[in-house]
C-alpha cells in the first residue's frame, strides 16, 4: 500500500518535502492557507487543498487523522504552527514533524507532543560543517 502523508505550509521547506515525497511515489495531501501556493502544487501533490489549519473543523473535515505522518512547515507564524500542532495531536495523528523557528518554539512544540522537531537551516548548516571537516562531499 502507498504511504500517505500530509504537508502543511508550502514554502521552500514544505514545498521541497512535497516534491521529494512525490518523487518517492508516496501519496501527499498538500495544504496551505494561501490559494496561490495551493495552485502551485495542484499538479504536483496527490491532492492540494486551501485551508487554515488552525481551524479544527477544517482539519477534521479533511480526514487528517487517517494519514500516517503529518509535517507542519509553517515557519514565521509561530502561533499558527503551535495551534496546528496542538489540533493534530488532539485529533489523534500518529506522527507529527514540525519545523521550529527558534528554541522557544521548539520547547513548546515538544511540550504539546510533537514527535520530531526540525530546524532546517541549523540542521543543514551542522551537516555541511561536519561533512567539510570529514571531507565527505558526497553526502549532503
Ligand atoms: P520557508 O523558509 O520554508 O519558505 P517560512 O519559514 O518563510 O518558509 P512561511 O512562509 O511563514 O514559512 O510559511 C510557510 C507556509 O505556511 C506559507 O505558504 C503560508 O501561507 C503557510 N501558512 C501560514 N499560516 C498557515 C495556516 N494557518 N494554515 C495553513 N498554512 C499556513
Amino acid at each position: 500500500m502507498k504511504k500517505e502523508f500530509v504537508v502543511i505550509g508550502l514554502g521552500r521547506f514544505g514545498g521541497s518535502i512535497v516534491n521529494e515525497l512525490i518523487a518517492l511515489k508516496a501519496d501527499v495531501m498538500a495544504i496551505d492557507i494561501s490559494p496561490e501556493r495551493v495552485e502551485e502544487f495542484a499538479q504536483i501533490a496527490t491532492t492540494a487543498v486551501a485551508a487554515d489549519t488552525t481551524d479544527e473543523s477544517a482539519l477534521r473535515s479533511l480526514g487528517i487523522r487517517n494519514f500516517e505522518h503529518v509535517v507542519v512547515a509553517i515557519g514565521e507564524n509561530i502561533q499558527a504552527s503551535i495551534l496546528t500542532t496542538l489540533i493534530l495531536k488532539e485529533v489523534g495523528v500518529k506522527k507529527i514533524t514540525v519545523k521550529a523557528q527558534n528554541d522557544y518554539h521548539e520547547k513548546v512544540l515538544r511540550k504539546i507532543g510533537a514527535d520530531q522537531v526540525v530546524h532546517p537551516e541549523r540542521d543543514m548548516g551542522k551537516r555541511i560543517a561536519n561533512n567539510m571537516v570529514s571531507n565527505n562531499i558526497l553526502d549532503y
